[in-house]
């Protein structure tokens, strides 16, 4: 069975139910039975426009229901959905746009892709039939009375291309199928132990699998209510919390809800599900969660490619600091860079196979193979897996540090840095160094008055950590830097300090 066909009998049974609530969505929000009439006209609209299953419907807009609608009409009629970040900018998407190759493409400013230069790989022959902004679209493909039936699709066929973050070389298209997204869709639910009076609170954005695939996916499957918040704040999700059961965020999130006093054990007293995942959640923050509502947060670990990989329990033990189990059916194993099985307990390059697990990147066939190893996606993560199978996450291979031939997982160094005081928070990373390598250093964000001063910070990083873990030099910062997702923008960080040791910059 296809996506779209899976989330339409689910909302067969409770038409009435309400899909979304919220700002802007009247006092009854938007119906199961409102939401996929409107995708059936949408999915006939697009057909009129030209759009055949497998073509791609390119779609950079802020977040609405009308953009999930656009989702739903998308995979009604067999068509590929590709999610853009807002942020991008024109420049940016002129990429995107010649390598999706899409049939209509929703853009904020359509002209400002006009004439714009593009080096990307589009096929000879295809061109680009329309580009407009989510109005005008919504506009023409309101004007249809008639549903279109929605297309049979098998497990294998293409859902949806999402890029991925791209911070070394070019984005590229994770191409997820009907099979890998209701795959994950449906394990998620079991584990997560979804119901159908489950009230999610959404503030997610919604050109990410978190939000677009985790979140959504999870409630429409049901069908259960989300209250669609337009962007996340911590007075919007504080609002939105009576009577709502599940939150889904980012660690970000869980650190910006700390902050706000509001956030009581009464307040999170009807919840019974925090999520956390696309980025790591901080042991302390678990903990003050934990200690603030008497709830402990749920993290999982996840990825573009593969939706998500691992999860901590909805019963039992929810480590701070571990992503959890492998989810049903999948399987995960630890590998040495050269492809060499791992000895117990040792970290190593993380590697994932199941349904989930994307087919490839979207014609890039080189890219693919190199990510593949005999049938093993290769995630890039480093990670332990303890002799019970619990996963933990030590960071991206890319962000290791070889120090003087040391290997150094920056997250060790960070957790360690993390509990001293005075320091809020850190990033470790690498600069270059003529006698090392590179040479281990920290952006740190400091509570000033706690601050003893660097030279304290550093001997106890030496009695904590081996000689040659312990940063070279650390970087008061008023903040990291983030993306919408809450990564640390690790890239920036290297370029912005790369001259640290240089020559020139060396006393
Ligand atoms: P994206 O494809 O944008 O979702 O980014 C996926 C990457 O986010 C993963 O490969 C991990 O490096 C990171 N990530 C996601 N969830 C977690 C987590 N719970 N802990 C640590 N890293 C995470």
């Amino acid at each position: 069975m296809g996506l779209y066909e899976a989330l339409w009998t689910a909302a067969e049974q409770r038409l009435e139910q309400c899909a979304f609530s919220g700002p802007g969505l009247g006092a009854e929000g938007v119906s199961y039975g409102a939401l996929h009439e409107r995708a059936g006209r949408w999915a006939a609209g697009l057909r009129a426009l030209g759009v055949t299953p497998g073509d791609r419907v390119l779609v950079q807009a802020e977040k609405s229901v009308e953009v999930v609608v656009l989702y739903l009409a998308t995979l009604r009629a067999g068509a590929v959905y590709v999610p853009l970040n807002t942020a991008y900018t024109a420049k940016e998407m002129a990429y995107f746009f010649a390598d999706a190759a899409p049939t209509v493409a929703v853009l904020p400013a359509p002209e400002a892709l006009a004439g714009a230069p593009s080096e990307a790989h589009s096929e000879p022959g295809e061109e680009v039939c329309l580009r407009l902004t989510l109005e005008a679209l919504a506009a023409r493909l309101d004007e249809e009375t008639e549903g279109l039936a929605p297309v049979a699709r098998s497990p294998e066929d293409l859902a949806a291309i999402l890029y991925t973050s791209g911070t070394t070389g070019r984005s590229k298209g994770a191409m997820l199928s009907h099979g890998n997204l209701l795959s994950n869709a449906e394990a998620l639910r079991t584990l997560w132990g979804w119901a159908r009076d489950d009230v999610l609170v959404h503030s997610l954005p919604i050109y990410h699998v978190h939000g677009l695939f985790v979140a959504l996916h999870c409630a429409m499957l049901e069908p259960s209510e989300v209250r669609f918040l337009p962007r996340f704040s911590p007075e919007a999700v504080l609002e939105a919390l009576p009577g709502a059961t599940v939150f889904m965020g980012v660690p970000t999130h869980y650190v910006r809800l700390l902050d706000a006093p509001e956030l009581t054990a009464q307040a999170a007293a009807g919840m019974r599900l925090w999520v956390s995942g696309s980025a790591p959640l901080r042991p302390e923050t678990h903990e003050a969660f934990e200690a603030r509502t008497g709830q402990k947060i749920l993290e999982r670990y996840g990825m573009s490619e593969a939706g998500m990989i691992t999860s901590n329990p909805l019963e039992g033990a929810r480590l701070p600091g571990t992503v959890g189990f492998v989810l049903p059916e999948g399987e995960v194993r630890l590998r040495s860079e050269a492809g060499a099985a791992v000895p117990e307990g040792a970290v190593g390059v993380l590697e994932i196979r199941g349904p989930n697990v994307f087919s490839g990147y979207w014609r890039q066939p080189e890219k693919t193979a190199e990510s593949f190893r005999d049938g093993w996606f290769i995630t890039g993560d480093m990670a332990q897996i303890d002799e019970t199978g619990r996963v933990s996450i030590v960071g991206r291979h890319k962000d290791l540090v070889i120090s003087g031939g040391l290997n150094v997982y920056p997250r060790e160094v960070e957790s360690v840095l993390d509990t001293l005081p005075g320091i809020e928070e850190s990033a470790v990373f690498g600069v270059p160094h003529r006698d090392f390598g590179e040479a281990v250093v920290a952006a740190v964000v400091l509570k000033e008055d706690a601050y003893p001063g660097d030279g304290a910070t550093l001997a106890a990083l030496r009695e904590a950590l081996a000689a040659f873990k312990v940063p070279k030099a650390l970087f008061p910062l008023a903040t990291l830097p983030r993306n919408t997702m809450g990564k640390v923008q690790k890239n920036q960080l290297r370029a912005d300090y790369a001259e640290t040791f240089s020559e020139r910059a060396a006393p």
